[in-house]
Order: structure tokens, then sequence, then C-alpha cells
């Protein structure tokens, strides 16, 4: 497809070399990417997000939106090294004020993400940021709820691609560009 790489960026294996992997978590058969031990490197942590505000830096964002939880920890301190606000997109029943939602589907049954309805002024422009990009069904529900409340999504940036999952090519097909810093063959 299309201009991004599809395989690791060998100038990341330094940060690959710092996620670890559980197999077989939280179900048998699974390869666990585990992004805690990234982010308690600090070097490693702070060098995770210029290269992020690197994959975006021609977008002149003025939100990040982070999926909860681990693209909080990502998502601010990426939007304070940018010098823009963040929007968290939360499980359901978790804000506290007016929210607008999406329903989503996993492999067993569906779940459902929400923000609050006036987080972002009409037509800014917004990065969404997550720790990994699988099949794609939580960044692609995030887009839809962030353009719904007014949104231009300039890209999608994770710090991981699972491209046997296809998440990627879905959110492209849909005229959404992505971001990975790194890939892991696999599911
Ligand atoms: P998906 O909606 O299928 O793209 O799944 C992405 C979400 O599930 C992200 O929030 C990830 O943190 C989490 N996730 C999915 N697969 C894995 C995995 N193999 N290792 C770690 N997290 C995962």
């Amino acid at each position: 497809m299309s201009g991004h790489t599809r395989l690791s960026e060998p100038g990341n294996d330094d940060l690959r070399a710092l996620i670890r992997t559980i197999p077989n978590h939280p179900q048998p058969g699974i390869l666990f990417r585990d992004v805690t031990t990234l982010f308690g490197d600090a070097h490693g942590f702070a060098t995770t997000i210029e290269r992020l505000a690197r994959t975006i830096a021609a977008e002149k964002v003025s939100f990040v939106a982070g999926i909860e939880a681990r693209g909080f920890v990502l998502g601010g301190a990426l939007a304070v090294h940018l010098g823009v606000g963040f929007v968290p997109i939360r499980k359901q029943g978790k804000l506290p004020h007016i929210v607008i939602g999406r329903d989503y589907e996993l492999e067993y049954g569906t779940d459902r993400i929400e923000m609050h309805a006036d987080a972002i002024t009409d037509g800014a422009r917004v990065v969404v940021v997550d720790d990994l990009i699988a099949t794609g069904g939580t960044a692609l529900a995030a887009i839809e709820l962030l353009e719904e409340a007014g949104a231009v999504v300039t890209s999608a940036t994770f710090v991981i691609n699972l491209p046997n999952l296809g998440g990627r090519d879905r959110i492209e097909a849909r005229g959404t560009r992505t971001h990975a810093l790194v890939s892991f063959e696999g599911h």
C-alpha cells in the first residue's frame, strides 16, 4: 500500500528492545506487548515521546486525544511536548460531564468509548494516540467519535503496530493517515 513503512523503522530498535512480551496474556495464544517496561525507562520513554512528536510534526495539531489507559500516559506527555491540549477518550461511564459515545466490536461482544461533547473546538486539528494498533477497532471508534465532535483527525499514531491484524490498513483505507514506531509479527 501507500507511503509508510510496513516493518519497524530500524532506527527504533532501541525502543523495540524495551518492550516486554508476555505470552498467553490475557488469553492463551495472545502475545501481550507490555509497554510498562518502556515507560519505566526514563530515556526510552522520553525518546518515545520525541519520536511520536516527529511522526506528526507537519500536522499542526491543536489537541492530542489519548485512548484509555496507556494512550493517556503517551498522550499526556505528547501534548505537553507539543504545547497543545489533551483530550481523554474513556471507557463508558467515567467522564463527569455531557458525553458522546461510540460502540465498537471486540473479538467477543462490544465495548463503548466516550468523550466530553465540548472537549474540542469545532474544526480543531487532532491526533489520536494509543500504545498499540491491532485490528484497529478501538482507534477507528475514537476517530469517528472525534469527527462527530467536529474534529479534523490528522492522523493516528502508535508505538506498536501488529501488521498481521490489519488495523493500519483499515484506518488508512477510510482516508486517515497512521504512524507507528515499531512492528511485531503475529497476534
Ligand atoms: P484493536 O482495537 O484491536 O486495534 O486493539 C487495540 C487495543 O487493544 C489497544 O488499546 C491495545 O493496548 C490493546 N491490545 C490489543 N492487542 C494487544 C497486544 N497483543 N498486546 C498489548 N495490547 C494489545
